[in-house]
């Protein structure tokens, strides 16, 4: 009995050793990725376009590239282009992709180049050209709204519900004189914000405001790095750049964040260079326009405002003031609009309290 329960046990050995490694092989770690009618093999590189169904005779596509990491590991999406005026974020994630080596990497990067095409090809601030709507204000989209309520709805679909943590990646607009900052957006989760929080810190900009203002309405979220929080997952909203212009430092700034945010998540070796000593601000207040002119700025972004200080002026197109515009509370102007149109319901500045210590 001893030696035929040897042979069997011998037997069963021999079985699951060579039929263990055959089973293993077609159980690859990372299996091809599917997005939007690509499908990326592991350890290589696919690119192509998002299709946003035309409806009135308007469509448009977004135009995608995605790094699929040899090793597995998280899906990290960098979404660019927003708003079609803001370049250097857009620059980065051109730049990030000849940097990165999907056999190098582990997990998966959605880049999305520019979010927003019309607005990037049409020039336009804010808005997109064909409905006049700020994609980033109607998340999560309707497949049977607008042009912009599409667009929000297919990147809702296709990234941020097919990645894990996701970085919105703004500038200052056209108009827009900014310092560079990310929004620490706060939920009812605490485990998710403090992985929010590291995702702010390692994308290292130095100032980082604790965001408590965001709608917690999963059908109304509003903006794309909300959209991805009400889904349970990291995401941050990253200012770096201004003006419509192309700053390399900005390119840089840009590059550095994301590749430090994907140490952090273990997608590259190497540790994020954390920020050292970020700048809190918990609370913050965007100044609109009331009027249709002209908007004089009269203290430089980055400058320390106390409350009640002239910020700016406003004069109608004949050139008469309408009104000045003071700082709400002391703090300091994250930004300011530097160029001279200003149309009422628009914002004008926006000023940051420093969090005490
Ligand atoms: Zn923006």
């Amino acid at each position: 009995m001893n030696n035929l329960r040897v042979f069997v046990l011998g037997v069963l050995a021999f079985l699951a050793l060579n039929l263990g490694s055959p089973a293993a092989e077609t159980q690859a770690p990372v299996r091809p990725f599917a997005i939007g009618g690509l499908e990326v093999r592991p350890g290589h590189m696919g690119a192509g376009y998002l299709a946003v169904p035309e409806k009135d005779g308007v469509g448009t596509s977004v135009p995608i590239t995605i790094l699929h990491g040899a090793k597995p590991g998280p899906v990290l999406a960098l979404v660019a282009g927003t708003h079609g005026y803001e370049y250097p974020p857009i620059l980065a994630l051109y730049r990030l992709k000849k940097i990165i080596d999907p056999a190098d990497l582990a997990g998966t990067l959605i880049l999305v180049h520019i979010a927003n095409l019309p607005s990037f090809q049409k020039r336009t601030i804010y808005y997109n050209p064909y409905d006049w709507k700020n994609l980033n204000r109607v998340y999560p989209g309707d497949p049977n709204g607008t042009l912009s309520q599409r667009l929000a709805d297919v990147l809702t679909r296709e990234v941020v519900n097919r990645c894990d943590a996701l970085l919105d990646m703004h500038c200052g607009d056209g108009n827009e004189a900014l310092i560079p900052y990310s929004y620490w957006m706060i939920s009812k989760d605490a485990r998710l914000n403090e992985e929010t929080k590291q995702l702010a810190l390692a994308f290292g900009l130095p100032h980082i405001i604790i965001d408590d203002t965001r709608s917690q309405d999963v059908a109304d979220s509003k903006y794309l790095g909300n959209t991805a929080i009400l889904r349970g997952k990291p995401a941050v909203t990253t200012e770096a750049g201004l003006l419509g212009r192309s700053d390399e430092e900005d390119i840089q700034r840009n590059i550095r964040g994301s590749l430090s945010v994907m140490r952090l998540l273990k997608m590259l070796p190497g540790e994020p260079e954390l920020c050292s000593a970020p700048v809190w601000i918990d609370k913050y207040e965007v100044v609109y326009s009331n009027w249709d002119g002209l908007f004089y700025p009269a203290v430089p972004q980055g400058q320390y405002v106390v409350a009640g200080q002239k910020v700016g002026t406003i004069t109608d197109f004949l050139g008469e003031v309408k009104e000045e515009l003071k700082a709400p509370f002391s703090g300091v102007l994250l930004y300011i609009i530097n160029t001279p149109p200003t149309s009422r319901g628009e914002p004008l500045f926006e000023v940051g309290r420093l969090q005490e210590k």
